[in-house]
């Protein structure tokens, strides 16, 4: 194959940082032709547990205090996914991000949290944060806070940038990997042709790397429609949130974070719980759990990787990179962006490196 041809790029996964890599590769490397490589896309009919994009709530809560470097790096890209979003909001309404006011009411709040101050940037530029004054505050909490945030209709969204991918020329070839570096001879077989780098957007590495977890996450989704994005930290170290979908698409009402919980199917008593709780800690939403309009329960296993996020190069064979872009956690939609850029760098100096061979 001559040095001249336009390289193929393979990026596994069509959850939220496959699409969002993918798209972005695509706009910045406008001579390449990209292809998805997906056991599941979000037309998949009956997603399977594994595929957390399609589980995800999905709004932004930055997490303060930034007291490791990860958390720094993570508030970096989830301050830049911000900034992008905003201008998805703005300029296409229907690909389902919608910002509105996000609420935090913190039980037990970290010492260093109380070091913020009003005007600080907390999600982003222009957020109109503002810690919230005691009386403000429902009981129990003691720390409290207001600013501009964001949600995703998550099924509406990873449509909307897969159907941008396709019209854009990209590919999405459905199939499932035994790991990523099949990828590579994948591509051999097929008309993909040379392909220098893949993206291993995969989630959760194939089960690979001994630092990866997985986090259950079970919530509802109801009919009722909500305005603002809340999260309440319980005492006890559990959360109730409530995330409302855009376009009208019900509430989120959550949610638990169940380390190595491996059970796929919803558990009715955890159902209960959540909305008991909702009714309690949010009464102005729904009073009463009979009122609830239920439309699903949702389980998802959230890709939680020890240190962080892995968005890095691994070299396997003369002219053949992988970068990893896999780890989210519980942050896959509010870091896309910002990691995605952070990937497209990586896409670049492989790129770079295999041409002066
Ligand atoms: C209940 C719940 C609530 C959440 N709420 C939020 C929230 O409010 N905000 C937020 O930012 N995040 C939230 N998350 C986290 C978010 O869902 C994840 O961080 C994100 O979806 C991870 O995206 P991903 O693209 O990295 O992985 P995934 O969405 O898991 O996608 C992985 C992709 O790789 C493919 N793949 C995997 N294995 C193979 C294989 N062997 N061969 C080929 N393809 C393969 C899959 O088919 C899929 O296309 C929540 C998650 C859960 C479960």
């Amino acid at each position: 194959m001559p040095q001249t041809s336009p390289p193929s790029i393979l990026v596994i996964g069509a959850g939220i940082t496959g699409l969002s890599t993918a798209t972005l590769l695509q706009k910045h490397l406008s001579t390449a032709n990209i292809t998805i490589v997906a056991a599941e896309t979000p037309n998949t009919p009956s997603p399977s547990v594994d595929y957390a994009s399609m589980w995800a709530g999905a709004h932004y809560r930055p997490i303060h205090p930034l007291s490791t470097e990860q958390l720094k790096e993570e508030f970096r890209m989830g301050v830049r996914t911000a900034e992008v979003m905003k201008g998805i909001a703005r300029e296409f309404p229907d690909s389902g991000v919608e910002f509105m006011p996000g609420v935090e009411y913190l039980e037990n709040p970290p010492e260093e949290i109380f070091k913020i101050r009003n005007g600080d940037v907390y999600a982003g530029a222009n957020d109109e944060f503002r810690i919230l004054s005691q009386d403000a505050l429902p009981q129990g909490a003691k720390w409290g806070c207001e600013y501009q945030s964001y949600c995703v209709n998550i099924s509406i969204y990873c449509r909307w940038l897969m159907g941008r991918f396709l019209a854009n020329g990209g590919r999405i070839l459905q199939h499932r990997l035994s790991n990523a570096v099949d990828a590579f001879t994948l591509a051999d077989g097929d008309r993909t042709g040379d392909v220098p780098v893949v993206v291993n957007c995969s989630g959760r590495n194939f089960d690979r790397d001994p630092k990866m977890k997985i986090i259950r996450g079970q919530t509802v989704l109801v009919r009722q429609q909500y305005t603002k994005t809340i999260t309440r930290q319980n005492a006890d170290g559990s959360w109730a949130f409530l995330i409302p979908r855009p376009r009208r698409g019900g509430t989120i009402v959550g949610g638990t974070k169940e380390v190595d919980d491996w059970e796929a199917t919803a558990r009715p008593e955890t159902r209960a719980k959540l909305l008991q709780q909702c009714v309690e800690t949010f009464p102005d939403f729904v009073d009463s759990v009979e009122k609830f309009e239920v439309v699903q329960d949702n389980v998802g296993r959230r890709p939680w990787r020890e240190g962080g996020y892995r968005i890095e190069i691994e070299s396997v064979g003369p002219g053949r990179t992988l970068v990893h872009g896999y780890g989210a956690g519980g942050r896959g939609y509010e870091l896309s962006w910002g990691a995605a850029e952070r990937i497209l760098e990586l896409v670049k100096e492989s790129l770079a490196a295999r041409a002066r061979l």
